[in-house]
């Protein structure tokens, strides 16, 4: 019997472009290109790539007169390939000017970031602020206001260390730090409201790069605000370390009801996916029970009873050709999103895991007899042998798709 998904926190509901952020909404997944925005062509590929593996929003960085004259080319070139994926404008530092001197830029954006840490110093701080924010309520445009441990507001921190210093009961340097970042974020949106800018286009983010601060800091900013939460535990690093300290931050956070949207940021290795963060992002809300974006395949890790390498490319070959379909059959087969498959490598787990998917085949071990039981809705339907077996139950699988989740089913 599945477990009921964690209870979300309650929030204001902000729309992106056509996609809702909190106020009981999916957790929406996004991610950020990494080309030059100047080069059109190749931010057009890759904005079209990341929003094809499923990212529902993508942000690019706006950082020169010439990333901010592309913008309105790089939604054209989208809207000519069918992509209408919301498109977020990454500013700093001289986002107020950028803004507007490329009126364009602003009105091709569904969303601006903006962090408070790099507005400016002094009275420009405010008054550039306070340009971005206008920007945003001339055009209508929802504003996430992203705070980063790397870029803290240094005036904001000097005037809070010289309080916490007559304090009569001082804070410690690391609650100061988590203090600063959550006054930053929860302050300006503060300000963006008294300037004119509607609650409800105001998203929130306070990013660090350690795991436990990260709970901290959002533990803390979901208790004294109730705008949508982008969650993402930055400079995550490479490969699987960059996976794991993502997955466990932004987890134990969604598990607590607290993200409305969630990024993981993954440095790719030389000539990687770029859209690998996306996968990343889609896996971690589906295994958690929060969203269903592609079928699942359920697989042992394989041991001393497993003879070959067989059982872990079929497992391989079966996760992505579920993958590569999902374009096609989430047109096709409403729901299919939820098929649950499992791969096995041998009759000690085989046949219990086998039964509990929707489809699955237990593949014989060493010394078991060079069959392959399947098994369909929990009951053991065919047994699979010879060379074959990959094929034919790759087939079995279009079958159960087609009978469980086709139109006319
Ligand atoms: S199911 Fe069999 S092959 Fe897979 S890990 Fe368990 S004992 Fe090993």
């Amino acid at each position: 019997m599945p477990i009921a998904a964690p209870k979300r926190r309650a929030t204001r509901r902000v729309m992106v472009g056509s996609i809702p952020v909190g106020g009981g909404a999916p957790v929406v997944v996004q991610s950020m290109t990494n080309t030059d925005t100047a080069d059109i062509a190749a931010t057009v590929r890759q904005v079209a790539e990341l929003a094809r593996a499923g990212s529902e929003l993508v942000r690019i960085t706006v950082n020169t007169s010439e990333a901010a004259a592309a913008v309105p080319h790089i939604r054209d070139g989208l809207l000519r390939q069918g992509v209408q994926v919301p498109l977020v404008g990454d500013f700093h530092f001289n986002g107020h000017r950028l803004l507007q001197e490329h009126p364009a830029c602003a009105e091709a954006l569904d969303k601006y970031r903006i962090n408070p840490g790099n507005v400016g110093a002094g009275r420009r701080r405010d008054e550039q602020f306070g340009f971005m924010i206008e920007t945003a309520c001339r055009y209508g445009r929802p504003v996430r206001i992203g705070v980063n441990w790397g870029s803290l507001d240094q005036e904001l921190m000097a005037r809070l260390m010289d309080e916490n210093g007559r304090s009569a009961q001082p804070l410690a340097a690391d609650e100061l730090m988590r203090e600063a970042l959550i006054s930053s974020a929860i302050d300006s949106a503060a300000k963006a409201v008294e300037i004119g800018l509607p609650a409800e286009r105001i998203i929130l983010s306070c990013k660090v790069s350690g795991v436990q601060d990260l709970i901290r800091v959002y533990r803390e900013l979901a208790g004294r605000s109730d705008h949508p939460l982008h969650l993402g535990l930055t400079e995550a690093g490479m490969g699987s370390k960059g996976i794991v300290a993502s997955s466990v931050a932004i987890g134990v956070l969604l598990q607590e009801g607290i993200g409305d949207t969630i990024r993981i940021s993954l440095t790719p290795e030389p000539g990687g996916d770029r859209s690998r963060e996306v996968v990343v992002a889609q896996e971690l809300l589906q295994t958690m029970g929060l969203r269903a974006f592609a079928p699942l395949v359920t697989a042992c890790p394989g041991c001393g009873r497993t003879t070959s390498t067989y059982f872990q490319e079929l497992a391989d070959r079966i996760q992505s050709f579920l993958r590569n379909s999902m374009p096609e059959w989430r047109e096709r087969y409403p729901g299919v999103e939820a098929l649950n498959v499992a791969v096995m490598g041998c009759v000690v787990n085989g046949p219990g895991e086998s039964k509990l998917a929707d489809i699955g085949i237990s593949l014989p071990g060493s010394g078991e007899r060079p069959v392959a039981p399947v098994y369909i809705d929990g009951e053991r339907a065919q047994t699979l042998k010879g060379e074959r077996i990959a094929e034919e139950f790759q087939a079995l699988v279009v079958e159960y798709v087609e009978r469980k989740y086709g139109r006319h089913a």
